[in-house]
């Protein structure tokens, strides 16, 4: 900026602003008449200045708006504080509730894989022998049927071989008996069919007396007219034979077949 326009720049607030004596007034206006440089100038200070007031103005509105926003936002705090710990509550009561559920469906769970199912095998054994069933594994080594048992099963069993009572194994069955693993092996004996029942998961024989066979102690349900069972647990595995009456007739059967299974593994 040269020679009037530098001298100008010192008036242009002022005349902008109306503070101006109107003499200086009188030569601003001549000098921009005919200097677009300073009228563009002030053309920009009047804009700068409506913006500004603008700006003061939105800001003005605005301004009682903080109290009120702070008031505003301790309030909402307070309800959802309020809110969470009412939910809070509820969500606890709902997880005791579930906890509750899950710990009984657990329990419930555990007890009945932990019973040996003795009605059913029972019940089993019964159709087995009186529709003279074809096991699923016909063999009568009884080696190649506790490799399969063993594979089926998912447990170490020893071989079944019952050979000392001269019973002759017939073949293996996987059965299922209330979402257990449950196995049955039928054998042709002296004093007709047997079967002889695996559960891995049902080593407990609840309600039953224990009765003692030559020494040996074992589970007995003798309470059905036709068919009794024999229980006991060797390796954490239950077994049960079922034979039909009298019993008596099995005993030796049942000492071989309780020797087997507490024969060491390999
Ligand atoms: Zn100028």
């Amino acid at each position: 900026m040269i020679g009037p326009c530098k001298e100008m720049q010192e008036h242009l607030a002022a005349y902008v602003d109306k503070q101006i004596e109107d003499e200086a007034r009188a030569m601003v206006q001549a000098h921009v008449e005919q200097c677009l440089a300073c009228r563009a100038e002030i053309e920009a200070q009047i804009t700068l200045k409506r913006q500004l007031q603008t700006l003061k103005r939105r800001e003005s509105r605005t301004t009682p708006a903080p109290k009120i926003w702070a008031n505003a936002v301790a309030e909402w705090d307070r309800r959802d504080g309020a809110r969470r710990r009412r939910y809070q509550l509820r969500y606890a009561v709902m997880a005791c509730c579930m906890l509750l559920l899950l710990f009984g469906a657990v329990w419930a769970k555990w007890v009945a894989v932990h019973d040996f199912p003795v009605d059913a095998v029972m019940r089993d054994f019964r159709h087995a022998r009186k529709a003279e069933v074809k096991p699923a594994y016909p063999t009568t080594d009884t080696d190649k049927a506790r490799n399969y048992l063993n594979q089926q099963l998912g447990v170490e069993i020893p071989p079944l071989n019952l050979s000392l009572s001269q019973s002759q194994l017939v073949g293996v069955d996987l059965i299922p008996i209330a979402n257990t693993r449950c196995a049955r092996l039928l054998y042709r004996t002296p004093h007709g069919l047997i079967g002889l029942y695996v559960s891995p998961s049902g080593t407990q024989f609840p309600d039953l007396l224990t009765q003692s066979v030559e020494g040996e102690s074992f589970f007995l349900d003798a309470k059905n007219k036709d068919v009794g069972l024999y229980g006991w647990t060797a390796g954490r595995v239950g077994y049960g034979l079922v034979a039909v009456k009298p019993l008596d007739a099995v005993k030796n059967v049942l000492l071989d077949a309780a020797r087997s299974t507490q024969q060491p593994g390999p």
